[in-house]
């Protein structure tokens, strides 16, 4: 398989596009580390799924806001696994709110986990895929930073900042080996979507030329994609997988 041998670590890999993701990667071959923040059941039943799969897979608990947090758990991760090669940067929240009404705890909340949660788990991992002159990290984006969206500019900014973190590594490392690229869903049936109003699915449906939302397996094929050797020649690039809402 083409990822045998490699180390992934997927955050909130419990649920939604983190899970499909964990499956993605094992079923190319790679063990797993499986991060969740509250989900202990579900990550350790996604390791279990992994470990059916003949690869090692272990779950690790981890607020991936919190340094500190992030630092007890790669530490965890390297006295299990010894390293990691890949990392998918998936854990992400909404606090959905316009602007005018949104609290600052809104918005920090939402700057907290989805941009300075890469950057706890990149800055701890990145120089020893560069040591290694081998690594992949992959960034979960979102549609949102590149349309905007009502009552998500917290998110969008989020989003667009991985965005243009994504860009900024692949040209600083690239010459190391390392590879670094952004995924860019759509709207993606999961929980996140699930609290999202039938109404407005329903307008997202119809804007979208495919006529439907999308399933986290068809995120995870393309951070598949980019781990593997094929994607050696791909860097600093979004993909953007969401039925034609933005081209
Ligand atoms: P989801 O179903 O709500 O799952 C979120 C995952 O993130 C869970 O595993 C959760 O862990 C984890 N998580 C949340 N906060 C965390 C924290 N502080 N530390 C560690 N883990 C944390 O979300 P999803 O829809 O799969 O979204 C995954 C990623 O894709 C997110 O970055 C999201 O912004 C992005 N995205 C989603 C869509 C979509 O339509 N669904 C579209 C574009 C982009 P627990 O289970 O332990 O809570």
């Amino acid at each position: 398989m083409e990822l045998d041998g490699k180390v992934s670590l997927i955050t909130g890999g419990s649920r939604g596009i983190g899970r499909a993701c964990c499956i993605a990667l094992a079923e190319a071959g790679s063990d797993v580390a499986v991060n969740y923040q509250n989900s202990k059941e579900a990550a350790e039943q996604v390791a279990n799924e992994l470990m059916a799969m003949g690869v090692k897979a272990k779950a690790f608990q981890a607020d991936v806001s919190q340094e500190e947090d992030t630092s007890i758990m790669i530490e965890q991760i390297m006295n299990e696994f010894g390293r990691v090669d890949i990392v998918v940067n998936n854990a992400g929240i909404t606090r959905d709110r316009s602007f005018m009404k949104m609290t600052s705890d809104q918005w920090h909340s939402v700057l907290l986990v989805n941009l300075d949660g890469p950057f706890n788990i990149t800055s701890a991992l990145l120089p020893q895929m560069c040591e290694r002159k081998w690594g992949r990290l992959i960034n979960i984006t979102s549609i949102v930073a590149q349309m905007g969206n009502f009552g998500q500019s917290n998110y969008a900014v989020a989003k667009g900042g991985l965005i243009a973190f994504t860009k900024t590594l692949a040209r600083e490392v690239a010459a190391k080996g390392v590879t670094c690229n952004a995924v860019a869903p759509g709207f993606i049936e999961t929980d996140m979507t699930a609290a999202v109003s039938t109404e407005a699915l329903d307008m997202v449906r119809k804007m979208t030329p495919m006529g439907r939302l999308g399933k986290p397996y068809e995120v995870a094929r393309a951070v598949r994609f980019l781990a593997a050797p094929q994607a050696s020649f791909v860097t600093g690039q979004v993909i953007n997988i969401n039925g034609g809402l933005y081209m």
